[in-house]
């Protein structure tokens, strides 16, 4: 990239790429070396020869995606050093094992932060403060629309949307990784019957448990149960369960949708959820905002979402060398 005078990391189309430790960073396509910041699917490619991650994301790689992966896990804020490159991997505070990169050369140093959340969130590691000459920060958010509600404040709101009606079951959809762990270890029932989770959330919740976090108690969800005994129960349900054919089951339901989308109205209308709770595990544009002031980093790239408004904004008020990643087809 520009103004690297190395060339430490470039953009090509199969993500980001360290040449001189021929090492990609969550590519989307098949390599032999990849770096892979935390175990969300979008940031995973099958048939890699090798996968680098944190210890927690190893865990949570294998029981996603079958235990055949060849695996090289290390420490957060442990050195690992190849080809003369030091790589190492600090809480980026998204989901358990959620990593930023830290790569230096010499002098340069680069900081690539995956996805990143600022709000504290009990069922992983806070985000580590980390310097850099380059950065590459995602931008999900990257719009001052997106300004996130306190977990506390979101938590009663679903709390009270499920208290409200005590005849019908509430169906709250959300990732099976990540979101429903945060959900849980704040949510309690006692303000309604049970909380009910879908099995591949409770495949997840094992591992955190594994990993010391607690209070993810939840009853399981499946098909035997007695449907519509389940009226003023709570259940935390994957995306893949939102269709008619499922939703016809139950005689009385409603839906909602927990995600940092939920925030724009036109969304949430389109949507088709009964409500929307905007819980983001992504940082919000004050987030970004610090995140990259923080970084004191001289050049500053954004990747994935829509950067555009947020590099302006930095390069018109703080005079920032700062821009967006074009994704390579
Ligand atoms: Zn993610
Ligand atoms: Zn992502």
């Amino acid at each position: 990239m520009v103004n690297s005078k190395q060339n430490l990391i470039t953009q090509k189309s199969k993500g980001l790429y360290c040449e001189s430790a021929n090492i990609w960073i969550d590519p989307y396509k098949p390599v032999e070396k990849a770096i892979i910041s935390h175990a969300h699917s979008d940031h995973f490619s099958k048939g890699c020869g090798e996968y680098i991650c944190s210890i927690e994301t190893g865990f949570l790689l294998r029981k996603r995606f079958g235990n055949n992966i060849n695996l090289k896990v290390i420490d957060y804020d442990k050195k690992l050093l190849i080809n003369g490159i030091n790589f190492s991997l600090h809480p980026s505070g998204h989901i358990l094992g959620s990593s930023q990169i830290k790569i230096m050369a010499g002098s340069e140093k680069w900081l690539i932060t995956g996805d990143l959340k600022r709000q504290k969130d009990n069922t992983c590691e806070s985000y580590e403060r980390i310097k850099s000459d380059f950065l590459i920060c995602e931008s999900t958010f990257g719009l001052p629309i997106f300004n996130w509600e306190s977990t506390d404040k979101i938590i009663d709101d679903i709390t009270n949307w499920v208290s409200q009606s005590e005849d019908s079951t509430s169906i709250l959809f959300c990732y099976s990784l990540g979101k429903a762990q945060r959900l849980l270890s704040h949510l309690n029932s006692k303000n309604f019957k049970n909380i009910y989770v879908h099995k591949s959330i409770k495949k997840m919740n094992l591992i955190y448990k594994k990993f010391g976090v607690e209070h993810l108690e939840a009853k399981i969800f499946d098909n035997d149960l007695e449907i519509n005994n389940l009226k003023n129960n709570l259940l935390l349900l994957p995306l893949s369960l939102n269709n008619k054919n499922f939703l016809k089951k139950f005689k009385k339901v409603k839906t909602g949708f927990a995600s940092g989308w939920m925030s724009i109205r036109a969304l949430k209308k389109r949507s088709g959820f009964d409500k929307g709770f905007a819980i983001s595990d992504h940082a919000d544009w004050n987030g970004l905002i610090k995140t990259i002031k923080e970084s004191k980093a001289k050049n500053i790239f954004l990747n994935h979402g829509d950067g555009e408004s947020l590099a302006k904004f930095l390069r018109d008020k703080e005079d920032f060398n700062i821009k967006q990643l074009k994704e390579i087809k």
